[in-house]
């Protein structure tokens, strides 16, 4: 990197083109997969990322409704050996995450597994699709920057922001109907070389989505 474009504050946006590959971890899960691309797929594809959707992995049975460490590490294992070429994988599952979170990232495999796990508690009007399509587009953004990393962008003010951290696991419900992006958040991905105008649009969609089964 030359003394110039290290110099800069705010760059052009990038022309990186990734490929987000969705892959449903029940066939329970494919409707909502489903609903998600075909929404989502067109913003985007303006905001760099093709959206594909996969078959679904089988259904396991599993000794609890909560995941292993181990388990997770098979589940993406799974999912790596289904979709090996070069792209990022994102695997919704019903089950729990160990630690309760929404999801984890596995580096080492460009991995997201996505949990669904008792949504109807957590928001229950509101489409799961559009979870799936924020969680879509927090992880999704790694396959186009690879400095981005949606952990050093969360706030916790509540704003509903796409980067609002939500401790609580309900207050999601408020970004996804908000559907915004905060003013230093664009900030930050327009430092990233990250279009926050096009990311911006996707948001919006997934906002659509979430209202549309109010
Ligand atoms: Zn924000």
């Amino acid at each position: 990197m030359d003394k110039k474009s290290f110099s800069k504050t705010r760059q052009e946006p990038s022309q990186v083109h990734g490929t987000l590959f969705l892959i449903a971890g029940s066939p329970l899960l494919q409707e909502s997969c489903e609903d998600a691309v075909r929404t989502l797929e067109q913003p985007f594809l303006k905001a760099n990322m093709t959206l594909k959707l996969c078959q679904g992995l089988p259904s396991r049975s599993g000794s609890s409704s909560v995941l292993t460490e181990v388990e997770e590490h098979a589940l993406v294992e799974e999912a790596y050996g289904l979709v090996p070429s070069v792209g990022t994988r994102i695997i919704v599952t019903e089950r729990g995450l160990y630690n309760n979170w929404f999801s984890h990232w596995y580096s080492a495999y460009s991995t997201a597994l996505i949990s669904v796990f008792e949504w109807e508690k957590i928001a229950p009007q509101l489409a799961l699709s559009s979870f799936i399509g924020y969680e879509l587009l927090l992880h999704g953004l790694r396959s186009i920057n690879r400095v981005y990393e949606p952990g050093s962008l969360l706030h916790r003010e509540s704003k509903g922001c796409l980067f609002d951290f939500c401790p609580d696991k309900k207050s999601i419900m408020l970004k996804l109907q908000s559907g915004v992006l905060c003013r230093p958040c664009r900030g930050h991905l327009r430092q990233l070389a990250l279009n926050d105008n096009a990311i911006g649009a996707v948001f919006e969609e997934v906002r659509t989505l979430a209202l549309s089964s109010l």
